[in-house]
């Protein structure tokens, strides 16, 4: 890698600009093999592909690299990234979670977490006040932020909540899922960790489930979680992780469409006969705007949440009827997606229920407002 410092879009279409030795290949090859032939006296080295595999490295570095930390390590799904997380806190620790956060991860704190002697109190994390409240010194161990927040797109100021965290004593772990390391970077803001599912922008493909931690210190913790990883072997295959360090490659062009798609959306369908809310943080009228235009750079994100007039049948018409947009869950793929959340999280669900989620993919956003404005208003 040449010496001088790179700008994010060119450390990630070359991968870091690696070349494998051998061959001088400018794309990494994929190794599968789960065993090494170990040195006479079994010395350092790798040992077996739980612990870890060449084809994790470049994908890992290339991460690091982004989001400015000192080390990742991939895992096999965002799930397996965060819960380990929380796996490494013994019982009777507290933990801050926002009220608002992936519900997938919300369940498995009070199913899973919670049951097993974790303290888990969820608070609205954009607003700092109560976080400061909330804070328990000496027995908070972890502030967990999502920002912005699947899927009403809260906006949670990061360095706020670093200076609460460390002021008590505790870690400040960032879900940087949605903003990607091109808009937001945690670590330069304060915070300790950062966690992806990389099945979303990272790969941006939607072929491909993975999820990632960052950490600005290679210490205890990290350890740590590096035994969960290699203990629990929640880890990824090499393939997946070879499409994932290919999907980085793309990250900038991908994230930049998606930013400029959903900006246009938001904008076109705020005060919309048919629209009651366009939640973007990008909207100088949300909420999180001032806090978001301090800590994104280069754009708001590529999702946004429409709230339809008429409540929650209203919005099931209207995810019935696009055809440009696919009613599917997850986001961040090249494929713009829509889904009605409150449906999909059931009925513990704190989502309004005339919410739809939109993730914006690379389409030509004139085909996108089309179809939207076909689904709100039909015949
Ligand atoms: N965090 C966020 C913000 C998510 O949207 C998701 C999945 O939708 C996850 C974490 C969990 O990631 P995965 O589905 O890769 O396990």
């Amino acid at each position: 890698m040449p010496k001088r410092t790179l700008k994010p879009a060119t450390l990630a279409a070359q991968a870091l600009g690696w070349v494998e030795p051998t061959t001088r290949a400018v794309v990494a090859p994929i190794h599968v093999s789960t065993t090494y032939e170990r040195d006479p006296s079994y010395g350092p080295g790798r040992s077996y592909a739980r612990a870890d595999n060449p084809t994790f490295d470049q994908a890992e570095a290339l991460l690091t690299a982004l989001e400015g930390g000192r080390a990742s390590l991939l895992f096999a799904s965002g799930m397996a990234a965060a819960t380990s997380v929380f796996l490494a806190l013994k019982p009777g620790d507290h933990v801050l979670v926002p009220e608002v956060m992936y519900w997938g991860l919300r369940t498995w704190l009070q199913q899973f977490a919670a049951p097993r002697g974790l303290l888990v109190e969820f608070v609205p994390t954009g607003d700092v006040g109560a976080l400061a409240k909330a804070v328990k010194p000496g027995t908070t161990k972890l502030l967990w932020v999502e920002t912005p927040a699947n899927p009403t797109w809260t906006v949670t100021d990061i360095a706020a909540a670093a200076t609460i965290a460390h002021a008590a004593g505790a870690r400040l772990a960032v879900d940087n899922t949605v903003a990607t390391p091109l808009l937001t970077r945690p670590l330069q803001l304060g915070a300790d960790l950062v966690m992806h599912s990389a099945t979303k922008y990272l790969n941006g493909h939607s072929d491909v489930v993975a999820g990632a931690l960052v950490t600005a210190a290679t210490d205890d913790f990290w350890q740590t979680l590096i035994s969960i990883r290699h203990d629990g072997g929640a880890i990824l295959g090499p393939f997946e992780a070879w499409l994932l360090q290919r999907g980085m490659r793309t990250l900038h062009p991908r994230v930049m469409t998606a930013c400029a798609g959903a900006m246009r959306i938001a904008r076109h369908f705020e005060g919309h006969a048919r629209v009651v809310e366009v939640l973007y943080p990008g909207l100088p009228r949300f909420e999180g705007h001032r806090v978001a235009a301090q800590q994104m750079t280069g754009g708001f994100g590529g999702m946004l949440s429409l709230r339809v007039a008429g409540g929650e049948a209203a919005a099931l018409a209207v995810a019935a009827r696009v055809e440009v947009f696919k009613r599917a869950t997850s986001l961040g793929g090249v494929e713009s997606l829509m889904e009605h959340r409150a449906s999909v999280e059931g009925p513990t669900s704190p989502i309004p229920k005339d919410l739809l989620r939109l993730s914006v993919g690379i389409e030509d956003v004139d085909d996108l407002v089309a179809d939207l404005e076909q689904a709100l208003t039909p015949g």
